[in-house]
């Protein structure tokens, strides 16, 4: 047979590998430990913070607790006491008479040979402890340390206690007051091995020609040790009943107030939603009901007043849309006449054919006033609805920016437009896109101040987004948010060359709602402005951030910009609503 040694070396590494896997292993273990704790922590301190019943429970079962255990000590240790003293004070009557006794038996023996001495020792101490299998009284007697004469009578005991149980400190205070009787509380051995407390009572005789002697009586405290066991028995289960009816009692009063809470929690939240009929039960008297009663007025009243607001609206509402109609018809008449006017002007005097000319731009200006008007009725009845398609916002953008190249070409600015890589595709409703389009771009240019404007277009997973950056007028602080307001304008003065309404953003924002996207505006005076439109991709799927920034680059901090520039080439910049 041959055998092959594996040279150490491979041995070795294997080895290695082994020890590696397995280290690798138990981390993997230990981490999947430490979350599943981290996990059972958090959803802990997440139920402690979330619920009052929770707390109020804990707390007064702690509180519960601690009184308890203090109380139960407390008398605990005074019945021990009690008992002790108790047996202290029998053991002392019992060792007085005992005591008395056996030093009459010794003084009626007269004077013995050493030998009959012991034997009398002997009779008196088995006469003294107690007779049979009780074990609530042992007996020692020895010389007295100061004893100095011939010792007749060696040291008797009654058991297996043995003088080695007397403390020194006892034999010390006898040896110094004979007269009177000594008590310590030591510790014995009893018969089934166990330690148990004692008392030990001692005093002097004396025997005859043998001299002075002292006698101990030891008095176990077993029986008292046993009910102690007992009564802290009763203590421990009668503390841990308290706690627990303590913890019942904490969780029927907190589901009696915390209930109503919860409900009110809850009626609020479904209020706030919007369910404005929602009202608490409120019966009774308590304080539960006063606060469910003066809760539904206070809705009955928030009731009344939006009723009362909306109404104004609808009022408001109606009678816009209703002017709005009304006016359609004569304006169609007027634009008739002023498109005749209008194309015989040059038959006219040139002051006629100037107003000619200026009643068909009025007449304009009219018409796209009215449409809005009609187009924001629309949006505040509801009736806007949304017409989608897949569509690539590169061709939406192509048309805005080719129906405002006039404008620009008149207020001689360019117009740059930076794509996006590749396709730029969304479910969008193109009409109403490529109008929000024309407003941006219309207005970058109308108040751009000659100066170039840059459209970006940027998309990511689930958003697609235009800006429009110009380098005009721009904003004041504060404006950014006004813009979107109905005939909101930063200067009522200024002449529309294009014929503004001062309701084009506010459609502009209203068609990005109904799309479920945001329009955004960022400006600075003297340095420009900046509007972004974001739109998600898919309807319904919301948008987590914007692909585009609304601040231009330069008009950042150094600091963050250096922050954003490496974060920006993997992924855009953040953006929220
Ligand atoms: P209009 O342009 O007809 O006045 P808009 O709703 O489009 O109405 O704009 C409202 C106001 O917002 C404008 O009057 C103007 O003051 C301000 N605004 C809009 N776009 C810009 C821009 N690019 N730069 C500076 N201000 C702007």
């Amino acid at each position: 047979m041959v055998t092959r040694s594996r040279p150490a070396g491979v041995t070795r590494s294997r080895l290695a590998v082994a020890s590696g896997r397995l280290g690798a292993s138990l981390e993997r273990q230990s981490r999947t430990v430490r979350s599943a704790l981290e996990r059972a922590a958090r959803r802990l301190l997440h139920l402690w913070r979330s619920s009052l019943q929770l707390r109020v429970i804990v707390s007064t079962m702690l509180l519960g607790l601690i009184v308890v255990l203090m109380l139960g000590s407390y008398l605990y240790q005074r019945i021990a006491d009690g008992l002790v003293d108790d047996r202290i004070l029998t053991a002392r009557a019992e060792a007085t008479s005992q005591t008395r006794d056996a030093q009459s038996r010794f003084d009626s023996a007269g004077k013995m040979d050493s030998v009959s001495l012991t034997q009398l020792a002997f009779d008196v101490v088995g006469q003294l402890s107690s007779p049979g299998a009780d074990q609530s009284r042992e007996v020692i007697l020895t010389r007295a340390k100061n004893n100095t004469g011939p010792a007749s009578v060696p040291t008797v005991l009654s058991s297996d206690v043995g003088l080695s149980s007397v403390p020194a400190g006892l034999r010390a205070a006898i040896a110094s007051d004979p007269t009177h009787q000594q008590v310590q509380i030591i510790s014995i051995r009893s018969p089934d091995a166990t330690m148990v407390s004692a008392a030990i009572v001692g005093s002097r005789v004396t025997l005859p020609t043998a001299g002075q002697y002292e006698l101990y009586f030891v008095f176990p405290l077993q029986r008292e040790q046993q009910t102690l066991a007992v009564v802290g028995r009763t203590f421990a289960l009668g503390g841990v009943a308290l706690v627990l009816l303590l913890g019942a009692v904490a969780y029927v009063v907190t589901r009696l107030v915390v209930d109503p809470v919860r409900r009110a929690a809850l009626v609020a939240e479904r209020l706030s939603s919007g369910r404005l009929h929602e009202r608490m039960r409120a019966h009774g008297e308590d304080d539960i009901a006063r606060l469910g009663k003066s809760f539904n007025a206070m809705a009955d009243s928030l009731q009344k007043k939006i009723r009362q607001l909306e109404d104004l609206s609808r009022v408001q509402q109606r009678f816009v849309s209703d002017v709005s109609h009304e006016l359609r018809t004569p304006l169609t008449t007027i634009r008739m006449a002023g498109d005749l006017i209008h194309d015989t002007r040059h038959d006219f005097d040139p002051s006629v054919a100037r107003s000619a000319e200026l009643l068909h731009n009025e007449i304009d200006r009219f018409e796209s006033l009215l449409s809005d008007l009609l187009e924001i009725s629309r949006f505040d009845a509801g009736a806007a609805a949304l017409d989608v398609e897949a569509t690539d916002l590169r061709a939406t953008l192509g048309r805005a920016i080719e129906s405002t190249a006039a404008l620009a070409a008149r207020r001689g600015s360019s117009l740059d437009v930076i794509p996006t890589d590749g396709p730029c595709v969304a479910e969008i409703d193109p009409r109403r896109v490529e109008r929000i389009l024309r407003n941006l771009v219309a207005n970058a240019i109308e108040y751009g101040e000659g100066r170039p404007v840059t459209v970006q277009l940027g998309v990511n997973l689930n958003a697609v987004a235009v800006s429009v950056r110009d380098k005009g007028v721009g904003l004041r602080p504060g404006e950014a948010a006004l813009v979107f307001n109905r005939f909101w304008r930063a200067d009522p003065a200024r002449a529309r060359t294009s014929g503004g309404t001062g309701l084009g953003l506010a459609i502009s924002r209203e068609d990005a709602r109904l799309h479920g996207g945001w329009l955004h505006a960022w400006g600075e005076p003297g340095v420009g402005s900046c509007f972004r439109l974001t739109l998600p991709r898919h309807t319904g799927v919301p948008i987590e951030y914007s692909p585009l920034p609304l601040r231009p680059k330069e008009q950042r901090s150094p600091s963050s910009l250096a922050g954003s520039a490496t974060r920006r080439a993997a992924a855009p910049e953040r953006v929220e609503p």
